[in-house]
């Protein structure tokens, strides 16, 4: 037997981000014994847009997450701005919602509290074993470790997992600031190399973020390259200290080994720019625990696959975009010009339109940018 062994579980999960306790919720809705670490103390803050798609919503929902009794602020679609052009679509079913990401955390701990999960907060995990993971000098004993440690995973390389198809990043950072929602769109303002994006998070408060390949830039920056938006937030105070983190697009080879599966950031993510970060992880966190529960890892590896490309195709069309100033322009004037284009491209980012109808849609938009 080895030494300083103390404890056991069924599922030990490293990492209590959104991804971890979301798996954690799904495995102890499976009857699993879980137990999730965090080497910080909740609320756990990040960089984030804050915004959570309708798909997201009801991923969230699945789990018994329930954001629209929380005090989450609810917004009806997407607009996309650039220079003096607007153009919006409501999504065709339901809302999505803002929330700071604190009050996210702290209402995914209350809810993975009452799922009976044990929580180890301020406790970093320093290794993996056969057996189990190494914390605080000890062994805890797990039949499956789950590494939901975030795009840096330490678990993802201890277990062999860092082989990748694709890795790519750009750099993001958010701000509040305090001023009532203009809009209750979620908004994407579009310039040369960066976009902003802008989620109403509260009664009295948005969250800008900043997305850019160039890790140097900073709101403060860029801000006055989109006048409209400089103006609305320069009579409003900030809310928060800006804060940044890495938006990787990355997919990797496999997302499990032995008995070691990666959920979240940890197993691949999708540019932040797409807003399908928290949608994703609340959904392999599903099909984890189906995984556990027919003891079958293999199964995860395909459902992740499958879960992935859609918002993969929908960071790619958004990376497009980003790259080829002219396309953009083209597009949004295209989306202006026949805005049941935009709800089409909307339906599709939200899973609500069927690949015979995406084509259907690309071929119409690219007729429109021919002929406009
Ligand atoms: C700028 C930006 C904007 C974004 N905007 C959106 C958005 O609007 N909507 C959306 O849905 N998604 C968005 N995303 C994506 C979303 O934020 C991520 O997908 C999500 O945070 C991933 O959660 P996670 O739990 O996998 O990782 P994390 O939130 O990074 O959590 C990982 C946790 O693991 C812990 N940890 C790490 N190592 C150890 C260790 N050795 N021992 C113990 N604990 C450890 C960390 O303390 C951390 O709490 C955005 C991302 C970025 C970068």
């Amino acid at each position: 037997m080895t030494s300083g062994l103390t404890q056991s579980t069924d599922v030990f999960i490293v990492g209590g981000g959104p991804a971890g306790l979301a798996a954690a919720i799904a495995a102890r809705g499976r009857g699993f014994e879980v137990t999730v670490a965090d080497r910080s103390e909740p609320p756990i803050d990040k960089a984030c847009g804050e915004g959570i798609m309708p798909d997201g919503v009801a991923a969230a929902g699945a789990l018994g997450i329930s954001l629209g009794d929380a005090g989450a602020r609810p917004f009806r679609g997407i607009r996309f701005c650039e220079h003096d052009l607007a153009v919006e679509a409501p999504f065709p079913r339901g809302v999505g919602f803002g929330m700071r990401r604190t009050a996210l955390h702290e209402l995914m701990v209350e809810r993975a509290a009452q799922a009976g999960v044990r929580t180890m907060w301020g406790a970093s995990v320093a290794g993996l074993e056969r057996e189990g993971v190494r914390i605080g000098g000890q062994l805890l004993r797990a039949r499956w470790i789950v590494g939901a440690d975030g795009g840096n995973s330490v678990v993802r390389r201890w277990a062999d997992l860092d082989a990748c198809a694709l890795d790519s990043r750009r750099y993001g950072s958010r701000r509040h600031y305090r001023v009532a929602p203009w809009s209750d769109y979620m908004e994407i303002h579009w310039g040369e190399g960066c976009q902003l994006y802008v989620t109403p998070v509260g009664d009295a408060e948005v969250c800008v973020v900043l997305i850019s390949r160039d890790h140097r830039q900073r709101l403060d920056h860029v801000l006055p390259r989109f006048p409209l938006l400089a103006k609305r937030l320069a009579a409003a105070g900030a809310a928060s200290s800006e804060r940044g983190a890495v938006s990787a697009s990355r997919r990797l080879d496999r997302v499990w080994r032995g008995n070691v599966a990666l959920v979240g950031d940890a197993s691949g993510s999708v540019d932040a720019i797409t807003g399908e970060g928290l949608c994703l992880l609340f959904r392999q966190a599903v099909t984890l625990a189906d995984a556990f529960e027919a003891d079958d890892l293999p199964r995860y590896q395909a459902a992740h696959r499958r879960l992935g490309r859609r918002p993969e195709l929908m960071a790619e069309a958004m990376l497009l975009l980003d790259r080829w100033g002219p396309l953009r322009s083209r597009v949004l004037q295209a989306f202006a010009a026949r805005p049941s284009l935009l709800s089409r491209m909307l339906a599709l980012h939200v899973g609500e339109l069927s690949v015979f109808d995406s084509a259907a849609n690309g071929l119409a938009l690219g007729w429109q940018m021919l002929t406009s």
